[in-house]
């Protein structure tokens, strides 16, 4: 290796140590930290529409688990939706198997405007 070479190599491998040690030492954000990144225009309409016969049978409850909002809530075995926290990732949409979620886009100039994280 020449030594221009072995330069590189050192300055890369410092390089990944920091990036290591920023991302060890970055602060862990609560739900509400990261919510609190996005800037959203809540509609009073909502977006998400779910099929609750569908969901009295469903076992998994996937949307509970994968939605990073926590935009389904289990009320006394009832789902409640609350769309306004809903950050578009799509994922509920992916992890419900019986079809139940009907999702859309939020109507034009709604939901989320701005993300910063
Ligand atoms: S995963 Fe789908 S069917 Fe199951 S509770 Fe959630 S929305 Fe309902
Ligand atoms: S699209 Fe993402 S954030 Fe919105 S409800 Fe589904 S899982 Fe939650």
């Amino acid at each position: 290796m020449t030594p221009e070479n072995s330069a590189r190599a050192r300055k890369a491998k410092n390089l990944r140590q920091e990036e290591c040690f920023s991302f060890q030492g970055a602060k862990k954000l609560s739900l509400e930290e990261k919510l609190f990144l996005m800037e959203t225009k809540k509609d009073r309409v909502s977006h998400i529409k779910i099929d609750q016969k569908k969901c009295r049978s469903c076992r998994h409850k996937a949307c509970l688990i994968v939605c990073p909002a926590k935009t389904y809530e289990n009320r006394h075995g009832k789902i409640e939706v609350s769309f306004e926290n809903c950050l578009e990732c799509g994922s509920c949409r992916v992890a419900c198997k019986e079809k139940a979620i009907s999702w859309e886009n939020p109507r034009g100039g709604f939901g989320v405007i701005f993300k910063n994280g």
